[in-house]
C-alpha cells in the first residue's frame, strides 16, 4: 500500500510537470492523415526490415526456455539491417532522390501512419490470438482488455516473423532515422552542428547501436520470455520509442545556446555511469543464465539456490539495469536546456514506467521463486538504488 501511494504521487507529479508545458503548445500541434507517399514509405520501411531481416545473413541464437518448455530461435542481424537503412537514406540524400530532412517534413503524417499501423497490428494479433487459442488453454478465461492491451499470445508470428522480437527493430532504427533527419535539418538551418545537438546525436546513436550489438542478449529479458504481445508493447515499439524518445530534436534543431563545458562534462559522467551499470547488469544476468559458473567481477558468482544471481550489480540492488537505463535516459535529455520539461519527457516517462515495471517483476519473481525470492530480497534489500530505494 505504501508503495502504491508513493507511486501515485510520482505519476501525479510527472503528469503535472508535462501537462504544465504541453498545454500551452497543444493548440499548435497539427496532425494530418498521411498522404499516399508517406503511408507507402512507412509501410515500405516496416516490410523492408522484415524482408531484409530474413534475407541478410545473421547468427541464430536459441532463447531461454519458455513457460511451455519450448525454446525459440532468434536470428540476430539487427545491426546489419540498421546499417543498410542508414546507408540507403544517406545515398538517397546524396543522389538528391529525397531531401535528408524528409522525415522531419512529414513527421506528423508518419506519426499518424505509425499509430494506424500499431492499432491495426494490435487488432489483428488480438483476433488471431483468440481464434487460435485451444479451448483447454489456461488463458481461455482472459478478458478482452487483457488480450487486447496486454496481448493474447506470448510469441505471435506473422508470415513466419516473430513479431515481438522483430518490433524492436523498427523502434530503434526508426528512432535513429528520425534523429539523423533532424541532424540534417539542423545543419541546413544553422550551417554548423551545435555541441548540444552533437552530444544528443552521439549518445543516443551509441545506445541504439549498442542495442543491436547486444541483440542476442535480448533473448533472456522479461519482455521476450514472459510478456504477451498486445497493444501496450505494439504501440510502445511502433509509436512511443520512435516518436517520444526523439522529442529532444524539436528543442535542439534550432537551439544555438552555448553548452558550458561543466554541463557537457556532467552529461558525459551521467552517460558513462548509466552505460556501465545498464550494460554491465544486463550482461551479467545474461551470462549467468547461459552459464551460472562464469566469473563475475573476477569471482565465481554467489547465488540463491543456484537460480538467482547475488553477485555483481545484482548483489547491489535487485534491478540496477533499470537504474542504468534511467541514467542513460537522463543523459539524452540533458543537452536540452531547462526552459521546458518536454525534452525531459523520455526520462520522466521511463521513471514512471520502470518503477512500475520493477514492482511487477518483483511480484512475478516472488510468485515464481517463492522462498528463494524472499531470501534474495533479504540479502539484497534495495530495489533499484543501493541505500536509497
Ligand atoms: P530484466 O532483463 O531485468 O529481466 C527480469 C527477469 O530477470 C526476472 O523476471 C527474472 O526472470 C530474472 N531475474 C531477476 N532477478 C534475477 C537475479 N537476481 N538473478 C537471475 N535472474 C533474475 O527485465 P526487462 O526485460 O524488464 O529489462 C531488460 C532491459 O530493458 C533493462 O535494462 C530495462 O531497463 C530495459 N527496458 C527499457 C525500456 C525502455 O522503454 N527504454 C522498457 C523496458 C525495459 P527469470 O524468470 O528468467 O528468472
Amino acid at each position: 500500500m505504501r508503495w502504491l501511494h508513493g507511486y501515485l504521487i510520482l505519476c501525479a507529479l510527472a503528469a503535472a510537470i508535462v501537462v504544465h508545458d504541453l498545454v500551452p503548445i497543444a493548440g499548435r500541434l497539427q496532425l494530418r492523415l498521411p498522404a499516399a507517399d508517406a503511408g507507402f514509405v512507412y509501410l515500405g520501411f516496416i516490410v523492408s526490415l522484415a524482408v531484409l531481416g530474413h534475407i541478410l545473413p545473421g547468427k541464430s541464437f536459441v532463447g531461454t526456455q519458455l513457460a511451455d518448455g519450448t525454446r525459440l530461435q532468434y536470428k540476430c542481424n539487427g545491426l546489419l539491417l540498421t546499417l543498410v537503412c542508414v546507408s540507403v537514406l544517406a545515398v538517397a540524400t546524396w543522389l538528391g532522390l529525397i531531401p535528408g530532412d524528409w522525415i522531419v517534413d512529414r513527421y506528423s503524417e508518419l506519426f499518424v501512419a505509425a499509430n494506424l499501423f500499431a492499432l491495426t497490428v494490435s487488432v489483428y494479433l488480438f483476433a488471431k490470438g483468440r481464434m487460435l487459442r485451444p479451448k483447454d488453454s489456461p488463458l481461455w478465461s482472459r478478458g478482452i482488455f487483457d488480450d487486447f492491451v496486454m496481448g493474447a499470445e506470448l510469441n505471435p508470428f506473422i508470415f513466419g516473423v516473430n513479431v515481438k522480437f522483430f518490433s524492436y527493430r523498427p523502434a530503434m532504427t526508426g528512432w535513429l532515422l528520425i534523429n539523423l533527419s533532424f541532424l540534417y535539418r539542423h545543419y541546413i538551418l544553422l550551417g554548423f552542428v551545435t555541441m548540444r545537438m552533437l552530444m544528443y546525436q552521439l549518445l543516443s546513436a551509441w545506445y541504439i547501436i549498442d542495442y543491436f550489438v547486444h541483440e542476442p542478449k535480448m533473448v533472456s529479458t522479461w519482455d521476450i520470455i514472459a510478456e504477451h504481445f498486445g497493444l501496450m508493447l505494439v504501440w510502445g515499439d511502433y509509436v512511443f520509442i520512435v516518436f517520444a524518445f526523439s522529442l529532444q530534436n524539436f528543442f535542439l534543431v534550432n537551439d544555438v545556446h552555448p553548452l558550458h563545458w561543466l554541463h557537457a562534462l556532467a552529461i558525459c559522467v551521467v552517460f558513462a555511469c548509466g552505460f556501465a551499470i545498464f550494460r554491465g547488469a544486463n550482461s551479467q544476468k545474461h551470462q549467468f543464465k547461459m552459464n551460472s559458473q562464469a566469473p563475475i567481477w573476477g569471482k565465481t558468482p554467489s547465488t540463491v539456490g543456484g537460480k538467482l544471481l547475488v553477485s555483481g550489480f545484482w548483489g547491489l540492488a535487485r534491478h540496477m539495469n533499470y537504474t542504468g537505463d534511467l541514467l542513460l535516459a537522463l543523459s539524452f535529455c540533458m543537452p536540452c536546456d531547462t526552459r521546458s520539461s518536454l525534452p525531459y519527457f523520455y526520462f520522466i516517462y521511463l521513471l514512471v514506467l520502470i518503477v512500475h515495471r520493477e514492482k511487477r517483476d518483483d511480484d512475478r519473481c516472488s510468485l515464481k521463486y517463492k522462498e528463494l525470492w524472499q531470501k534474495y530480497c533479504s540479502l539484497v534489500p534495495y530495489r533499484m538504488v543501493p541505500y536509497v530505494y
